[in-house]
């Protein structure tokens, strides 16, 4: 447990700089197991930019089960969030998440079996739940961890939670806490069948350039929460005038729902990476509070008299979900959009078209021809 998540998740550390310091400290073997982990979310998120509906049809579902599901259910998966299950190791991880805003790997793999297979509720909102809080929260990675652990991303494997696991791994969760444990026994809890939904397809990833051709225009330089290092990568070599990051407190508070302690990192880690590029390129950078978002990008880049603005090309998600209205509003204002990709983030995507022991075959191979050149 590095407790590195975050720091990866938004960018402020780069999977590079971490497999990069790695190999220079360790040979590829002695560190083979690490470099898998670390390698786990590009893996979910280029698998999730192959079938983008999974992220759409998840947000839907859960606005359609909060309508729809007996009250009776409603008010089970609130007790179960609000640490009220009454198998008290349950409780106690579900309190140390909204406390803390992490849980380490093996506690989020018990508690989401826990959520789908004992308590049977849908996956959705155990994962709506993760959402949330977790400070790392990644559409990919709890998305489609979710969705593992619920037999669904790997059909006919499920992840079943076992007490003697917890025992083994994580005794502490036990310590005091033994009231209600007899349902996590070995052997007692059984796969809720799930079915998968019909028509899953896999979409040509979209292909973004990975460099940037200079321009003459009046540059802009749009920052967001999916990769907060343009110091690095493609963009690091422009020149912009000015460039933003947004904020809306109205879409996270309404439309995502998410804790005061997501919201007030996600403001950190946003002010966080402004201030780097703004000192990287010497220019202003500023955080736009906006109610709607891309109308407020849209009135930064009209008042700064910008003909072109540049960002990096998001990842299925929020910011993604929004590209479509940012794209249209820009057009509509004379605006050119340029959006570019990590060229070590097309290599991973481009891997990652099975499950992710293929993927580690052709990434680790790469990573051993990258160390060597
Ligand atoms: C139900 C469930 C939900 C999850 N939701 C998220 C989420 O919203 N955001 C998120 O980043 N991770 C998620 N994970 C994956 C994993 O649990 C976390 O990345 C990890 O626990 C973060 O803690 P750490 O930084 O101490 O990780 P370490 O164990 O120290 O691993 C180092 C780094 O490797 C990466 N990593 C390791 N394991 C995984 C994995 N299985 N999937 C993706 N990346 C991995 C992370 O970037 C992590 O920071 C989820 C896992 C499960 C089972």
């Amino acid at each position: 447990m590095s407790r590195l998540g975050a720091g990866i998740r938004f960018r402020t550390l780069l999977e590079d700089e971490v497999i990069e310091d790695t190999l220079r400290q360790h040979s590829f073997e002695a560190a083979e197991k690490w470099l898998q982990e670390v390698c786990w979310r590009r893996y979910w998120k280029g698998w999730l930019e192959a079938h983008p509906q999974v992220w759409r049809d998840w947000r839907r579902r859960i606005r359609s089960l909060r309508q729809t599901l007996p009250p009776v259910i409603l008010a089970r998966a609130e007790a179960v969030c609000a640490a009220g299950s009454g198998v008290a190791c349950m409780d106690g991880i579900a309190s140390e998440l909204t406390r803390t805003g992490y849980l380490h790997n093996h506690a989020r793999m018990w508690w989401a079996s826990f959520w789908i297979h004992v308590e049977q509720l849908p996956w959705e909102l155990g994962a709506d739940f993760f959402y949330r809080h977790l400070l790392d929260a990644d559409p990919a990675s709890n998305t489609l961890s979710w969705r593992w652990v619920a037999g669904l991303q790997t059909p006919g494997k499920s992840y079943l939670v076992r007490l003697s696991n917890i025992e083994k791994y994580a005794p502490g969760y036990l310590e005091g806490k033994q009231a209600g444990s007899e349902c996590l026994a070995d052997g007692a809890v059984r796969a809720s069948l799930l079915q998968p939904p019909a028509g899953l397809e896999r979409r040509p990833p979209p292909l973004y350039p990975t460099f940037s051709a200079p321009s003459a225009a009046r540059l802009g330089m749009w920052l967001h929460a999916d990769d907060l290092h343009p110091e690095s990568g493609p963009l690091a070599g422009l020149a912009p005038a000015t460039i933003a990051g947004c904020i809306s407190e109205h879409v996270y508070r309404t439309t995502y729902r998410l804790s005061q302690t997501r919201i007030d990192s996600l403001r950190t880690v946003l002010r966080d990476g402004l201030e780097r590029a703004a000192a990287h390129y010497g220019c202003s950078s500023l955080v736009l509070d906006a109610e709607d978002p891309v109308e407020g990008l849209c009135a930064w880049a009209n008042a700064h008299k910008l003909s072109e603005v540049v960002a990096f090309a998001p990842f299925v998600g929020p910011i993604d979900d929004m590209l479509p209205r940012v794209r249209h509003r820009f057009a509509a204002a004379g605006i050119r959009l340029t959006l570019l990709r990590r060229p070590s983030d097309e290599v991973a995507f481009s891997f990652a078209t099975a499950g992710f022991f293929p993927f580690w075959q052709k990434m680790s191979r790469h990573l051993k021809l990258s160390c060597q050149s």
